[in-house]
């Protein structure tokens, strides 16, 4: 193809990751994760076979400048996890590889999000439990809302997990959104304790900066851009474009979920960011529909492996 007509990150593979801990790891969480020994083994395969690149080359060679190698890789990681700083950090920090990380713009005390309580939840209860507890405490008119989101899920095809999951954080965010905190309050005594201890604090961000990695957006309540009212899309790409006052631009940004929308990319330009990811490994559209693969998908090796063309 003409070298004018390819898109300048037509070569990168970018990958995400969130969890990266053990199973036991505290505070227990029932999602999936990337253990730390296959961690390890990912980024040494992506020594040997590719060239790590920072968001600074990235976002050059999106805005036209220097291209980047023709095996470049980006490593990101969503949600402000303890993880990135309890594991990741040394493991990049110790190849002098750059990293972005994908930080929400919770507040030290705040609440966990929805998405983050169901994790939380799972790691002791099952779904069917969470279910009955969730429906059990709806009132009538929220529980037919539930019911009939779940149907349109499983007619849409999505995993078990999921079918559950999407009418919490999404339909039923404002009603089963307390009863998740109120379940894990019950359990925990402190959903704001777990939440500061599941997620970097204001320390570690420093941290992860001083190594020189780049700290991206990923809104503050973790919300689907792409179903939320567009009043609750540009406060929470507000609350993001404030936490990264400080750092240096140009700005990324990460959507929750993956899940882009045309209002969420508008709100971003406009607040400041100069490129946003979802969690598809499609080509790029634009600078706010940029691709990922995630590290937890079945065949990564292979793509991280790559032919260097
Ligand atoms: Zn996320």
């Amino acid at each position: 193809m003409d070298a004018r007509l390819r898109h300048p990150l037509a070569d990168l593979v970018t990958v995400m990751w969130h969890y990266v801990r053990d199973p036991d790891a505290e505070p227990r969480v029932g999602a999936t994760a990337v253990d730390p020994v296959t961690f390890e083994d990912q980024i040494d395969l992506i020594g040997r076979s590719r060239t790590v690149v920072g968001w600074p080359a990235v976002a050059a060679a999106l805005g036209g400048g220097r291209g980047l190698p023709s095996d470049a890789v980006l490593l990101t990681f969503d949600d402000g996890l303890v993880d990135h700083h309890r594991t990741v950090l040394e493991h990049l920090a110790r190849r002098g590889w750059p990293g972005v990380f994908f930080v929400t713009a919770r507040r030290t005390g705040e609440r966990l999000s929805v998405g983050h309580r169901i994790h939380v939840l799972l790691a002791t209860l099952t779904p069917d439990e969470v279910r009955a507890a969730v429906l059990h405490r709806l009132g009538r008119t929220d529980r037919a809302r539930f019911l009939g989101a779940e149907r349109r899920e499983r007619a849409a095809g999505v995993d078990a997990i999921d079918v559950l999951k999407r009418p919490l954080q999404r339909d039923l965010a404002q009603a089963a959104g307390p009863i998740l905190s109120a379940l894990i309050d019950e359990r925990w005594g402190s959903e704001a304790d777990l939440a500061d201890a599941i997620h970097v604090s204001a320390t570690q961000v420093a941290d992860l900066r001083g190594a020189g990695m780049t700290i991206g957006g990923h809104g503050r309540h973790h919300l689907w851009l792409d179903w939320e009212p567009a009043d609750r899309v540009w406060a929470e790409v507000a609350d993001s474009a404030a936490f990264l006052a400080d750092e240096p631009k140009p700005w990324s940004f990460a959507y929750p979920y993956g899940a882009g929308h045309p209002v969420a990319a508008a709100a971003l330009a406009k607040a400041g960011f100069s490129a946003a990811f979802h969690a598809r490994t499609t080509m790029a559209t634009g600078p706010f529909d940029l691709g990922r693969v995630d590290a937890e998908a079945a065949g990564v090796g292979t793509m991280l492996r790559g032919s260097g063309r």
